[in-house]
């Protein structure tokens, strides 16, 4: 049994690089706000909605005006290019830097500083991948990432087709690495892959991130089935894999890309 659970956190923005030191990791939110309005549906039938929303409605200060709201903060552009010790950095933590709301110019600006800041490591996520491949190429140093469909209105049958649709989208994507946000792995996606599978000759990611689902403090592990499938074929495709540490599973994961 390999087990070493990460710390708390935004476990996965600790990049460990192939020479096995391990960048600290920060989040960046040049942008805030988002207006996905994601749930899930807890096995326990309870509604979760998303933390960033949580958050931000606790911290009122920074998002007066809600967090299904634009915020644009220019005055943080800097940090990346103060900050001089490399550092994995989660952009957009509060918010979807790629939601079909955010203005293009805005969102170029932001990619401006990454590519500026080449000592770091820039991790994006979205949910609107969609608009990702107006942005191509993305800098070297910029990862993106998609996060799983969410809605707690979805069937699990309307998740495959999100996802599958995510997946061509994803396809398009021009970047060092790409990856997937599994969690909460909320539906059985490894049928979806397999089917992706059939017409493409590989997956179109280079990382995938899984994690459980949680309301507050309560956690509810994925079905094991779903789990083991989608381990089993991500190893087949060499896909590397990173557990958030809210999964509970025996043989522990926390692998970055080679990048
Ligand atoms: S995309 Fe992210 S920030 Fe936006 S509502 Fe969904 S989970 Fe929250």
């Amino acid at each position: 049994m390999n087990r070493q659970k990460p710390p708390k956190g935004i476990e996965w923005t600790r990049i460990r690089k192939a020479d096995g030191t391990e960048l600290p990791g920060y989040t960046w939110n040049p942008t805030g706000g988002c207006f996905h309005g994601c749930t899930w549906r807890m096995p326990d039938g309870s509604i979760t909605e998303c933390y960033a929303k949580t958050i931000a409605e606790r911290f009122t200060s920074g998002y007066p005006n809600g967090f299904e709201h634009h915020y644009w903060r220019p005055h943080s552009l800097d940090a990346p290019r103060k900050l001089k010790i490399p550092a994995g950095i989660f952009v957009g933590s509060m918010a979807d830097l790629f939601g079909h709301w955010v203005p293009e110019e805005q969102i170029r600006q932001v990619l401006a500083v990454m590519e500026e800041a080449q000592q770091h490591t820039f991790q994006t996520l979205s949910k609107f991948p969609i608009r990702l491949p107006e942005f191509n190429p993305f800098p070297e140093n910029v990862w993106v990432g998609v996060s799983l469909p969410a809605g707690h209105l979805m069937s699990e049958t309307g998740g495959a087709r999100a996802l599958k649709a995510y997946l061509k989208h994803m396809k398009r994507i021009e970047a060092s690495v790409r990856f997937m946000s599994i969690e909460p792995l909320w539906f059985d996606v490894a049928p979806v892959f397999e089917d992706w599978l059939k017409t493409e000759d590989k997956l179109p990611f280079e990382w995938a991130i899984i994690g459980a689902a949680s309301n507050g403090s309560r956690v509810f592990q994925p079905s094991e089935v779903w789990t083991a499938r989608l381990i089993e074929l991500l190893d087949r495709r060499n896909v590397p894999i990173f557990f958030k540490g809210n999964l509970e599973w025996d043989d522990w994961r926390d692998v970055f890309p080679s990048s």
